[in-house]
């Protein structure tokens, strides 16, 4: 993922990489907006950008040794922290235990809820949290020299899902953060984010898509017509996320009207078998 996948906010692209141009990242941030305003993709290509040995000044360059890992996102300077259930894989779950389906799903698409992740890892109706048991994985990676870059990139997806113990764990290592660490936290509630961490992070409040921001992409991506994205754009309200399903579900949406609309008119005639039919 880099900046140019990103359809839009430009103006916080501009600001991620001044503060990188004129060296001052601050160690923490909270990348704070809505479902939907492209908040992981954002992180995903500030760290990469960060880490590129061939930056310029819009974007990193895609083919260093540096992107090259990025892209499959196995750069070992690169940590990952995000929800994941209790049971399927272990008592005490880790993000490691699901790394692989972790890097298999971000790939396909930057842009996904909650729901969706715990979709692709078929839990059914488990709540996904980021466990007590993270907050000593958190330490011991952190602890580690980095390999190949500058930073150590720390990725927290959701820290509003974090456990009262690995919140206790994390505030303190943003309070005396370990050497050349850098946290990013991506929320989609930062209201729920604890207070004390909330405050300790720099806050990157990114707004939603505009309409014709999510419009183009629409387009671009499905293939439709300028007519059609205007009015999907519209209800998606500047919600990537929604646009998407929106554009995928539309087929099965027109076949629900139609059920729909045959339901009423068989009501309408009282025609009971065909109504149960
Ligand atoms: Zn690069």
């Amino acid at each position: 993922m880099n900046f140019s996948q990103i359809p839009g906010q430009k103006e916080i692209i501009g600001k991620l990489i001044r503060s990188v141009k004129e060296e001052r990242v601050s160690h923490a941030q909270l990348f704070a907006g809505n479902e939907g305003c492209g908040s992981m993709a954002l992180a995903l290509a500030y760290a990469r950008y960060i880490s590129c040995e061939d930056r310029s000044d819009h974007d990193s360059c895609g083919k260093c040794k540096s992107c090259v890992k990025y892209e499959k996102m196995i750069h070992p300077d690169l940590h990952f922290v995000f929800p994941v259930i209790k049971g399927k894989k272990a008592t005490d779950p880790v993000s490691d235990n699901y790394i692989e389906e972790w890097r298999e799903f971000v790939s396909k698409s930057p842009f996904f809820t909650i729901n969706d992740w715990l979709d692709f890892i078929e839990v059914g109706n488990a709540q996904g949290m980021i466990f007590a048991s993270e907050a000593s994985e958190i330490i011991r990676k952190l602890s580690l020299k980095t390999f190949e870059s500058d930073f150590k990139i720390m990725i927290i997806w959701l820290p509003e899902k974090m456990h009262q113990a690995t919140s206790n764990k994390l505030l303190k290592m943003i309070e005396e953060p370990p050497e050349k660490t850098l946290f990013l936290l991506v929320s989609d509630e930062p209201d729920k984010v604890i207070p004390t961490i909330q405050s300790r992070c720099q806050l990157v409040r990114i707004p939603a898509f505009s309409d014709s921001e999510v419009e183009n992409y629409l387009i671009k991506r499905f293939a439709i017509t300028k007519e059609k994205a205007a009015d999907i754009s519209h209800v998606a309200n500047g919600n990537l996320i929604r646009a998407i399903e929106l554009c995928e579900n539309e087929s099965s949406s027109l076949d629900n009207l139609d059920r729909f609309k045959n339901l009423m008119r068989f009501a309408w005639k009282r025609d009971v078998i065909s109504l149960i039919n």
